[in-house]
């Protein structure tokens, strides 16, 4: 009875944290923004935001996608930048954007997809030539999104256009930008055929998958003491480095033998967010 007993209370203590108790549950239920003053708090995977707002559904250049998700909430600067891209690529000759997650109303972990977009700072704009701004709440929901990669991610395809090039540039010259996450293919394309500033370029950096939409990631807003920037991209057009990687697609170095295998990542729980997303998760 007794080594039973024990035997509980030992699988009790190593059991992981119920499913209820992890943030991504109570973040994921979380249905409006807090009514407190914007302010993200901790880093792009690993925090909340207080007093998020909500892209509106549909503006004149852009339209919220996967409304059924609940993930079109952004700090007032990340909000205002997606509209401004909008407007832009309006003018531009496409009818505006489609806009995918941005963060949940009140930030934190995901029940599904995306590690980062936690603190209402990161956007994913697809790289569609949105050019219908009429579409119905169910055609957001079934629209399938097209694809701009072929081999890999080495090259853009036919899909791939001047106005794809338009969109990332527009979101990388803003300065409220600190990074675009892009397929390696899509900025070694960009590298190659940008003849005027080429400055730009710094901040689109290759990343795995994104060859759908692309992430445009904001820096802290000034004075959010409580948020923790990303170290600025290296100095140049970072353009080699996505010539390396499209390489290394096309003709893959040997995998090392001595490689540690990746390590299950750890869900989080409240207590490894920042101590403000509890008043940020029980404000009105
Ligand atoms: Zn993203």
């Amino acid at each position: 009875m007794m080594i039973r007993a024990i035997a509980i209370c030992l699988g009790l203590a190593l059991a992981p944290p119920a499913e209820a108790q992890l943030a991504k549950t109570q973040f994921g239920a979380a249905q409006t923004g807090s009514q407190q003053r914007a302010e993200p708090f901790g880093s792009y995977a690993r925090g909340c935001a207080a007093g998020l707002v909500e892209l509106p559904e549909t503006g004149d250049s852009w339209q919220a996608m996967r409304l059924s998700r609940n993930r079109n909430w952004g700090h007032p600067e990340l909000v205002d930048l997606v509209q401004d891209i909008g407007r832009h690529m309006n003018r531009i000759g496409w009818g505006g954007i489609y806009v995918g997650d941005l963060s949940q109303p009140r930030g934190g972990p995901m029940l599904s997809g995306h590690r980062s977009h936690q603190i209402g700072l990161d956007a994913d704009i697809w790289l569609y030539p949105a050019t219908d701004m009429t579409l119905t709440r169910r055609e957001r929901e079934n629209l399938s999104a097209v694809s701009m990669r072929r081999s890999n991610g080495a090259f853009v395809n036919s899909n791939w256009s001047r106005g794809q090039h338009e969109l990332v540039k527009k979101a990388a010259q803003d300065p409220r930008t600190a990074r675009i996450f892009i397929f390696p293919g899509a900025k070694v394309e960009m590298c190659r055929t940008e003849t005027g500033d080429r400055s730009w370029l710094r901040k689109v950096r290759p990343w795995y998958g994104h060859h759908y939409h692309m992430h445009v990631r904001i820096s802290c807003p000034r004075g959010a003491s409580g948020c923790l920037n990303q170290d600025p991209p290296p100095p140049g057009d970072g353009c080699a480095e996505a010539q390396d990687w499209v390489n290394n697609i096309l003709n893959p170095p040997p995998p090392d033998p001595n490689a540690a295998p990746a390590r299950p990542r750890r869900e989080l729980q409240l207590a490894d967010l920042p101590t403000q997303c509890v008043s940020v998760l029980s404000s009105r």
